[in-house]
């Protein structure tokens, strides 16, 4: 199959045949018997009858085969430490620690929540986990306790991991008060409570016969051997929550086998990544991206994957880059809020170093938008591939293939449909768009593996969450606003609850944020539609200009706000034009880098924000208030 089209096709003609040629790149330790099972739909199970283990295929397989090389590389810019694990030393951190887990009485199917920071032995505690067949929750260490607490009442934990602090910008972050409290909160108490002491935050409180330290235990189980226990492919392997960008978390429950196939095979035909080389993710364990690809998707593939603790602007801007220098990264993957902030600096510190290991860089999370695609794009002269997905999903469902055929990148899109997903934009009377014609994009089941089982513990929810979109056709729905070009490169326009409807013009905010984002002065923008008694809603933006001393006086700032206008005006026509554009220095984001829109319209509109458990900075809020105000 020379090219990404036919792969595709054959993908979706041919289910069986497709998944089981991929199903081939992991360890199975029983054989399948069925491929599929689409008997109740909307729940899909994958690679029925199958055993195997992720932890298995992540490490001891690697470990068999290649002990001395490289696995785990962590690199701390906020404690200056580095440390390289070989896979075979890999595979005994993981064993003593499934080795303590026994010990503190988790068996197969337990829960285990995870509230670490970016620590080596944060990789340990997930592989851990997996290795016994228990089900982690990996909880993004930095949420307060109110967040931590309901999601220790809904995965009802048997024992936490833990660690007493966190650090950020070189300073310690104290967690083990969080933890206290969130317990405290909750009504489901887990029995132990797993202590990595850092040494960071001294004469932390420690709670007598829950709390136990990890480093005495270890002591006790350094020869430990903890054979992996055989899952069935769709016993769940963890729950991880959603961003909570639209209202609540849904606790996405993942396979096992489905999962690690899903997984394989993007190392392979998108990421492009094998043994011996090396991954970077930026991104953070608590969210998907840590998940699929800082933990599971390298190691799966044998590679060498980078777990840092650190900001992109400490000591300096060139920091990443000083990685990818000294561990001859082959791979990176990002987010668009993170170029956008290196977008801010001196290209000086990236070409500094030498960048030549690098093939591709990858992003996701949210709009990847033009100006900064190209930008950082031709600084690096790779491909910067945008790929769009969601927790749920596990795995990529728009995005370049380069391992199967190497797509020219439009900036600005993620490309094409991924194998496995027959993603179609839909009309809201459930009819397929034409090119060029915007809707809804969804997916037409079997969803494929990997993708998320159920809502954990909530059946109904996940029918009721993501197949009601239209009585006929049965679709899952991802809720974004998206277009299609007449080549096939797809665009995401914004979330379908972020569509403004401008005198019955329906415009995405994406596309006004991309028109006010071509202005030479502005560095990040948020758009919202806001109530309007004569055209029904009107957009308003929000935006942070590069340079504060643009907007100093209130005439500067009628000025850039007019020269705004007209930039829009010309991109998209007067129709988009926003009511007002206000300047502020920051934007309301949730703490995994995604624009919290809806408490930004609310306060527009003079609502309450709603929901705010999940936000990076609530002082952000203060300025858009004001500015409204003013
Ligand atoms: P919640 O579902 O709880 O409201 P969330 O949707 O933000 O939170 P995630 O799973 O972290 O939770 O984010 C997935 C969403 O992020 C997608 O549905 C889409 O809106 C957006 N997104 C992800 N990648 C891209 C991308 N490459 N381009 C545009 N949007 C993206
Ligand atoms: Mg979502």
């Amino acid at each position: 199959m020379a090219t990404y089209k036919e792969f595709h096709q054959y993908s979706i003609e041919k289910p069986n045949e497709f998944w089981t040629e991929q199903a081939q790149l992991i360890d199975w330790k029983e054989p399948f018997t069925q491929v599929c099972d689409y008997s109740r739909p909307p729940f899909s199970k994958w690679f029925v009858g199958g055993k195997t283990n992720l932890c298995h295929n992540a490490v001891d397989r690697h470990a068999a085969k290649r002990p001395d090389a490289n696995a785990l590389i962590f690199v701390s810019t906020e404690t200056d430490e580095e440390k390289v694990y070989s896979f075979a030393e890999l595979q005994r951190e993981v064993e003593r620690m499934a080795a303590i887990y026994q010990s503190l009485g988790v068996k197969r199917g337990d829960r285990v929540l995870i509230y670490m920071p970016m620590i080596a032995q944060a990789c340990f505690a997930i592989l851990a986990a997996t290795r016994i067949g228990a089900i982690h929750s990996v909880v993004f260490g930095g949420f307060a306790s109110g967040s931590l607490a309901t999601r220790i009442d809904d995965a009802k934990p048997v024992l936490i991991v833990s660690s007493d602090a966190g650090m950020r910008g070189g300073k310690a972050v104290p967690y083990k008060h969080l933890l206290d409290e969130a317990i405290e909160l909750s009504e489901n108490k887990p029995a132990k409570v797993l202590m990595i002491d850092r040494g960071l935050d001294k004469g932390y409180n420690k709670v007598a016969g829950r709390d136990v330290d990890y480093a005495t235990l270890r002591a006790q189980f350094m020869d430990a051997k903890v054979p992996c226990e055989w899952m069935e492919s769709n016993e769940p392997s963890y729950i991880l929550y959603t961003s909570g960008t639209t209202g609540k978390p849904k606790g996405v429950q993942r396979d096992t086998g489905g999962y690690a196939v899903a997984l394989a095979s993007t190392m392979k035909h998108i990421y492009c990544g094998g043994e011996g080389e090396t991954f970077f993710s930026t991104s953070d364990i608590g969210w998907v991206v840590g998940h699929s690809y800082i933990i599971y998707g390298p190691l799966i593939a044998g590679m060498a994957t980078i777990m840092y603790e650190g900001t992109p602007l400490r000591p300096d801007a060139g920091i990443w880059w000083q990685i990818v220098e000294k561990y001859k990264v082959n791979v990176m993957f990002s987010a668009p809020t993170a170029a956008r902030v290196l977008k801010k600096q001196d290209p000086a510190y990236m070409h500094k170093y030498d960048l030549s290991s690098l093939k591709h860089i990858f992003m996701a999370g949210e709009p990847l938008d033009q100006p900064t695609h190209e930008w950082f794009m031709g600084e690096l002269g790779i491909p910067v591939i945008d790929n769009y997905w969601q927790t749920e999903t596990g795995w990529p469902m728009l995005a370049a293939l380069p391992g199967v055929e190497k797509t020219p990148i439009k900036y600005g899109s993620p490309s094409f449909p991924v194998y496995g997903y027959n993603l179609q934009i839909f009309r809201e009377d459930g009819s397929v768009c034409g090119p060029n014609e915007k809707g809804i994009a969804a997916v037409i089941p079997p969803l494929p593996p990997g993708c998320l089982s159920t809502v954990w513990g909530q059946d109904d929810r996940f029918v009721s969450t993501y197949f009601t979109l239209f009585k006929e056709p049965l679709v899952y729905s991802s809720y974004d606003w998206a277009i299609k070009d007449e080549d096939g490169y797809f665009t995401i326009l914004g979330r379908t609850d972020d569509v403004i409807n401008v005198a019955g013009h329906r415009l995405g905010t994406r596309e006004i944020e991309e028109a006010i984002q071509a202005h030479a002065a502005i560095a990040e923008v948020a758009v919202v539609g806001v109530e309007d008694k004569l055209k029904g809603q009107m957009p308003m933006a929000f935006a942070v200009v590069k340079d504060a001393s643009k907007v100093a006086t209130p005439e500067m700032v009628k000025a850039l706000e007019k020269e705004v206008f007209g930039t829009v005006d010309s991109i998209l026509g007067a129709i988009a034009r926003p009511a007002r554009v206000h300047f502020v220095t920051g934007l309301p984001k949730t703490r995994s880098g995604k624009m919290l829109r809806r408490s930004l319209q609310a306060l527009a509109e003079g609502r309450d924000p709603g929901d705010l458990t999940t936000i990076e900075d609530p002082s952000t809020l203060e300025q858009i208030k004001n500015a409204l105000a003013g």
